[in-house]
């Protein structure tokens, strides 16, 4: 894996432990899609390969459930292989008495929260799509024969800038109404305003008004008040005409003097000390 990847791919991990609270040994749940994918770009073995793209130090415990075994089952000759590899993932507990689709029961295991804290691995780009509205969701993904992390959503960035008491009580009907607020554009009109006062809110505020978080800054950055003078070259002290005059006769004519010497040879040499 290239450095720069890996980088990118740690700092996914990092912002899932920070914000989220995702702790070694990580869990992945894989669908029937993924495991697919692992078999037949060789990726293997699995746990390693995945330990190896979370930069964890322990190996991640890999899950399925029985509703992804059906699918996978359902898809006969041509899974046969990703079903018997399937098969020795541990399978976790769903809700489903009578089996679902795998996107369906991956959807329900997650819920509104992804509480058991899990990694989802799948190639299905409507599950991921589905999955990057959800706060605290890293999705993971193969794109031949690399493993990759999904950069956070904007949607779940945004969450996690909320003051975290907040987000744990939230409902997720109270977070959608946010997003919604949020993707309908930069400046959102106030909805006490009844049709004679209409402010223009910026969405954070809005998002803090709805919250009633108080507005404080945590970081503040200092912000750069001339050229990085490190970077800038010494200015030389200013000294009045008539000495600078001097003072170029004594050093810059020198330097001149040396340069035009190679350039031009002896003889035009002569002729300026001459002139001097
Ligand atoms: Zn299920």
């Amino acid at each position: 894996m290239r450095v720069k990847k890996r980088s990118k791919h740690r700092k996914a991990v990092k912002f899932y432990a920070t914000c989220f609270g995702f702790r070694e040994p990580y869990k992945v749940l894989i669908d029937g899609t993924f495991v697919h994918h692992l078999l037949t770009q060789r990726l293997l073995p699995a746990d390693e390969a995945l330990r190896d793209l979370l930069s964890a130090s322990r190996t991640p415990a890999l899950f399925t459930s029985k509703c992804i075994l059906a699918e996978l089952r359902r898809l006969g000759k041509s899974h046969a292989e990703s079903f018997d590899a399937a098969q020795l993932l541990t399978t976790t507990k769903c809700e489903h008495d009578k089996v679902v689709g795998a996107v369906n029961c991956v959807q329900s295991l997650i819920g509104d929260k992804n509480p058991e804290h899990f990694f989802v691995a799948t190639q299905d780009p409507g599950l991921r799509e589905n999955l990057r509205e959800i706060p605290g969701v890293p999705v993971i993904y193969g794109l031949k024969n690399s493993l990759c992390i999904e950069r956070p959503s904007m949607q779940q960035r945004k969450f996690a800038q909320l003051d975290e008491e907040k987000r744990l009580n939230m409902d997720i009907s109270e977070y959608k109404k946010l997003l919604k607020a949020a993707s309908e554009g930069k400046t959102i009109a106030s909805e006490n305003g009844s049709g004679e006062e209409q402010h223009e809110m910026p969405i954070s505020s809005l998002v803090k008004n709805a919250l009633h978080v108080t507005d404080k800054t945590k970081f503040k950055r200092n912000k750069a008040k001339g050229p990085n003078p490190l970077s800038c070259k010494k200015k030389k002290p200013k000294l009045p005409t008539a000495i600078q005059k001097q003072a170029g006769t004594a050093d810059g004519e020198a330097k001149r003097k040396r340069v035009r010497k190679r350039k031009r040879g002896q003889k035009d040499n002569k002729q300026l000390e001459a002139a001097n």
